[in-house]
């Protein structure tokens, strides 16, 4: 590619992992045509932020990022420029770039595959100021070079992007766009190329997995996506997350029960368990559904570890329903749990519905079901002392009783918890065996096996 850009980029990554993906495509292209990257804010040329925008706190999160890098652009004094990307650009476009004079540019999630020419107009055009925001049609290909971290044994992998569910509180579907699925032989591609650059966990993300290939011409299936991809050589690893249960079928269960490699880990944000609600919140899912898919995975792979998230004060959660979803969280004992209060978000179906539930409510909620949580991811994690476990290792422990971190195949980076592994002759990036000796609300506490020790290098 022709060298365009000069210059040093610091990239701030905010969100969720599609985010992360984002900004890693955004540093390739822009290293892809001549910029460097540099670690701190101080020492760049363009400060970029990829923002979120998907309820209040993400928002407030973004804004506060913003700010924080226009004071070191202010106080650097010399020709500093600062980008917005990303979600909340998308959703507030120009009143965004008229409310933080600083920022010299501002792009929508549409533009992240043209963010060189971006880029390079910033560096030639002078002080004009702009916002682009355009249709949020982009679809990363195999083509895109990411810029992984350095060392990084796992990688998240986008097989799809958007989502056309509109559900009744969400922005997603007019931020990222409808769904839209890659094609498998380029996520295959993708794959391969990632284990080739030392990658020996995928974790496949979207905002709806389920939904993949439906909008496709042949619908491939997601099950035989994910054989496909568990036959990758090299790779050690995969897993799957967001699976919305409205989309979720036997075969990609059954798929994820009889690969060696497949984790046994599933990810199904049921956001509630009540009729009435989540018929508002226009899941289009019932509660016996949810139910069945529960037994069923289970049924299959009985050391399943299984994932949710909820939101608690959707309009019209009376004290009825939210005691059904707590009696639920109670029954189904789920391995990890999120949860979220509802956010009203304008522009959203559910922003206009009465029977609104305060603030404080929605946080005694919130409270009482991460309380009956915790004494559940407690006692599910009791029971894993004494077993044998496959840990990949990932880095130093800030415990001085441990001596690494790590997760085995129950925990997925970033929303579960970790383990700490005490002693043993180990690297970042090895998997190892070791004994489960201790466990608290949210981590497990081992010893790696000297006598059966799978050591692999990266
Ligand atoms: S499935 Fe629903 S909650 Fe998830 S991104 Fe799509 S519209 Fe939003």
């Amino acid at each position: 590619m022709k060298k365009l850009l000069s210059g040093k980029l610091h990239i701030l990554s905010l969100g969720c992992a599609k985010n992360q993906i984002d900004s890693e495509v955004m540093a390739g292209l822009a290293w892809a045509s001549g910029m460097t990257m540099a670690e701190r804010p101080q020492d760049a040329d363009v400060l970029l932020v990829n923002t979120c925008g998907f309820i209040r706190p993400a928002k407030e999160e973004s804004i506060e990022a913003i700010l924080t890098l226009a004071q070191i652009k202010k106080q650097q004094g010399h020709a500093m420029k600062l980008v917005v990307a990303g979600c909340l650009a998308q959703r507030y476009g120009k009143e965004l770039l008229a409310e933080i004079p600083e920022t010299d540019l501002l792009v929508g999630t549409g533009e992240v595959g043209r963010i060189a020419g971006h880029l390079r107009n910033l560096q030639t055009a002078g002080p004009k100021r702009a916002a682009v925001v355009s249709r949020p049609d982009f679809l990363m290909t195999s083509r895109h070079e990411r810029m992984l971290p350095s060392g990084a044994a796992v990688a998240y992998l986008k097989i799809s992007d958007g989502c056309s569910n509109r559900c009744a509180y969400c922005v997603i579907p007019s931020i990222r766009g409808r769904a839209r699925s890659r094609r498998p032989d380029d996520i295959l591609r993708e794959a391969e190329t990632l284990v080739a650059r030392g990658i020996r966990e995928i974790i496949l993300i979207g905002q709806d997995t389920t939904a993949y290939g439906r909008d496709l011409k042949n619908r491939p299936a997601l099950s035989g996506l994910l054989s496909d991809l568990s036959g990758i050589s090299g790779l050690r690893r995969l897993r799957l997350l967001y699976a919305h249960p409205a989309h979720l079928r036997t075969d990609v269960l059954e798929t994820i029960a009889a690969r060696e490699n497949i984790c046994r880990y599933i990810d199904l944000p049921i956001q509630h368990i009540d009729d009435a609600i989540l018929h508002a919140m226009n899941r289009r899912v019932s509660s016996k559904t949810i139910w069945e898919i529960i037994r069923q995975a289970r049924g299959l792979m009985p050391d399943l570890a299984l994932r949710t998230s909820l939101i608690v004060g959707f309009p019209g959660e009376t004290p009825k329903r939210f005691e059904r979803l707590l009696d639920f969280v109670g029954e189904t004992r789920f391995d990890h749990l999120g949860v979220f209060t509802y956010s009203r978000e304008e522009g959203t179906p559910a922003a206009n519905l009465p029977s609104r539930i305060s603030e404080k409510e929605k946080e005694r909620r919130q409270d009482a079901i991460m309380s009956e949580q915790a004494d559940i991811s407690h006692a599910v994690n009791r029971t894993l002392i004494g077993s044998v476990q496959e840990v990949l290792i990932e880095g130093l422990s800030d415990r001085s009783d441990f001596a690494w971190v790590g997760r085995c195949r129950r925990q997925a980076p970033d929303i579960d918890g970790i383990t700490y592994l005490k002693n043993g002759p180990a690297a970042i990036g090895d998997f190892v065996r070791c004994r489960i000796t201790g466990a608290d609300h949210y981590d497990l506490f081992g010893e790696i096996l000297f006598d059966n020790c799978e050591k692999k290098s990266l």
